[in-house]
């Protein structure tokens, strides 16, 4: 894939490609969330999850992300972080807006990111769903490194885990209609399925 000129790459990736490696995005930076399960026997990975999510909510680069997936966030230190209180929740990889991603949960284990969710009949899409959270609110448009290092990201799981093709990736609201809403309108699922398509 050659991004389109003018395009801003991080340093990082300008060059390589990213590669699962022992269900670790390798030099990618790891730090483990507890909030995770072994995957349920013979349960293979066969979804994406794609979601938006920013702490306080339209604020970004705050490390409240970070902090919610390690449960050391503190819901006191702003109104809106108060229904957060007690919620142990994660995704296997989360890209801020400037493109830095981070993994928090490795791909052979459920990160709890889709709750209580469906996709074709199937319930409970953590078992056997990869979740990437977007640094991002459901209107905002979310920033070009984002889109180039989640291409990335998701060509490295399409090699990786065969079961997963391009239209097993879907948002939250796909999963969890009439309770969530991310990734939200601004996200260009276009944009994304004509990055990846060359590839499934
Ligand atoms: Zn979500």
């Amino acid at each position: 894939m050659s991004p389109r000129s003018g395009q801003v790459e991080p340093v990082a990736l300008s060059e390589s490609k990213l590669q699962v490696v022992n269900h670790r995005m390798a030099n990618v930076a790891y730090t483990e969330s507890t909030n995770s399960d072994p995957r349920p026997m013979g349960v293979e990975i066969s979804l994406v999850v794609i979601h938006g999510i920013s702490l306080p909510p339209g604020r970004f680069g705050t490390g409240l992300v970070h902090q919610l997936f390690l449960n050391t966030l503190d819901p006191s230190t702003d109104e809106s972080l108060e229904s957060l209180d007690k919620v142990r929740v994660s995704a296997h990889l989360f890209i801020e807006r400037t493109g830095t991603m981070t993994q928090f949960v490795e791909f052979d284990r459920c990160a709890w990111h889709a709750g209580e969710s469906e996709f074709e009949g199937v319930s409970n899409c953590n078992d056997y769903s990869i979740g990437i959270e977007l640094e991002g609110t459901d209107d905002l448009q979310y920033a070009d490194a984002q889109y180039l290092v989640l291409t990335h990201a998701l060509e490295a799981l399409l090699r990786a885990y065969p079961r997963i093709t391009s239209s097993r990736i879907v948002g939250q609201s796909d999963v969890a209609p009439g309770r969530k809403t991310d990734p939200g309108s601004a996200f260009d699922w276009r944009r994304v399925r004509n990055s990846i398509g060359y590839c499934r």
